[in-house]
């Protein structure tokens, strides 16, 4: 399978190329050659097919031969260990649960994905570690470190701003040990941010160590988010009603690989980008121009983007065809107050409890089912209510309890080397 920048149609590479570069040396996002569709067949016995075959038959169509199959049936194995279950809320309406995985988010899935192919490609061809270096505002931190956790040949580099993440967050970066450092930086995120782009560019680092970022646009991160749609539907074929599926979005990864598995033959009907207060979709599918919006911050802070990058990807998928688009995707945006509403609703009604991002994917699911009544939706529950235990006992006015998996992580003892500026990152790197 080729792969080719969106900035540039010449500029292209494999799946492998792709996944190490992350991004293309234009800067654009890679983009698969073409879209392969399964065979009928395939969605015909869906329900019956085990779920790793089905993952494999999925994901090897954008991998190719560019892993081997034992290979790669091993990672898919290793990447859906847990559960992906559809809870009823409502008659019409189901939560798709993906905060099963170890560090209780949707990201677990592409970062372990990522991390075991990256583990695969630089075992093949490479005799020097590669540090894959990241900053984090809290979950994605979480999900690669535990994603990269004793993967062979890579090191893993993370910097957080001191004090500025969960308790939750911090021990899931601080308290794995060996191939993952956790650096405490004395300063907020855009700091955090600022010192790894610097990095980077540094040829002093860069001539001594290969560095790689794990960031959400790589191709390996975003591809196999495209399984959840897959793992949806064979729960729910047997309603033999027309799929709906509402995503709580941020910078549209998620959204957009379930557009692909769409394209791909999956029968999904119908999308809608649930957002909150910032809105450049739903804006722009409301006024057919795109502006970036500044970001504020909001209840649901892992869906606080102002220009999502995977957007260029959704607009390719839909040959940047506005009516095409528009005859697709649906877009709402919701303030925190909406948001705070629905989870006491969904709460008292059904005894559910949804996190904020969840809850704003409710609102745009109920939002779209009231002019379409005979359609089946589900909303994706992109984290678990404890990893936004704050908010979410203020709002409810209950206890959640929290897993015995997360009382055990309160347990570990926290290492963190604190920094506090670039010189202090730059010596820890070239040490
Ligand atoms: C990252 C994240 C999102 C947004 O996903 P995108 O793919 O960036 O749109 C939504 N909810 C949670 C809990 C997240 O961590």
């Amino acid at each position: 399978m080729h792969y080719y920048s969106l900035s540039n149609p010449n500029e292209t590479t494999n799946f492998a190329q792709a996944v190490v570069n992350g991004i293309a040396p234009d800067r654009g996002l890679y983009f698969p050659s073409e879209i392969p569709r399964l065979p009928a067949s395939f969605f015909d016995k869906i329900e019956e097919m085990d779920v790793h075959e089905m993952a494999l038959t999925a994901i090897q169509a954008f991998v190719g031969d560019e892993i081997p199959k034992e290979e790669l049936e091993r990672i898919v194995k290793t990447t859906l260990d847990f559960e992906f279950p559809v809870v009823a809320v409502e008659d019409q309406i189901g939560s798709l649960e993906l905060f099963h995985g170890p560090t209780l988010a949707f990201k677990d899935v592409g970062a372990r994905f990522m991390a075991q192919c990256l583990g695969y490609f630089n075992k093949q061809n490479s005799t020097q570690k590669v540090t894959v270096l990241v900053a984090t505002s809290g979950d994605t931190g979480g999900a690669v470190a535990n994603g990269f956790f004793g993967v062979e040949g890579i090191e893993v580099v993370i910097l957080y701003p001191k004090g500025k993440v969960s308790k939750v967050q911090e021990q899931q970066l601080t308290t794995l040990g060996q191939n993952i450092t956790a650096l405490e930086v004395d300063g907020v995120f855009d700091d955090c941010q600022d010192m790894v782009k610097t990095a980077f560019l540094d040829s002093e680092i860069t001539n001594q160590r290969t560095l790689t970022s794990a960031n959400s646009i790589n191709v390996a991160r975003w591809l196999p988010q495209m399984l959840y749609y897959f793992l949806a539907y064979r729960q729910l074929k047997h309603k033999n009603k027309p799929l709906v599926v509402a995503v709580p979005s941020g910078n549209f990864g998620n959204i957009c690989a379930g557009m692909i598995a769409q394209q791909m033959g999956l029968p999904i009907d119908h999308f809608v980008a649930a957002t909150n207060v910032n809105d450049a979709v739903p804006a722009y599918l409301e006024s057919g121009n795109y502006q970036a919006v500044k970001t504020t911050p909001t209840i649901s802070n892992a869906m606080d983007v102002g220009d999502p990058s995977n957007f260029v990807r959704i607009q390719k998928i839909y040959g940047n065809d506005f009516e095409n688009l528009s005859q697709h995707l649906s877009g709402y945006r919701f303030t925190d107050e909406e948001t705070r509403t629905a989870m006491q609703h969904i709460h008292t009604s059904s005894g559910y409890v949804a996190d904020p991002h969840g809850a704003v994917g409710y609102l745009g699911l109920k939002k779209y089912l009231e002019n379409h009544p005979d359609k089946y939706g589900i909303f994706l529950e992109t984290a678990h209510p404890v990893k936004f235990l704050t908010t979410v006992e203020e709002t409810l006015g209950t206890k959640v309890e929290l897993p015995q998996r997360i009382q055990d992580l309160l347990e570990k003892e926290k290492q963190s080397t604190p920094i506090s500026n670039y010189e202090d990152l730059k010596r820890f790197l070239l040490a």
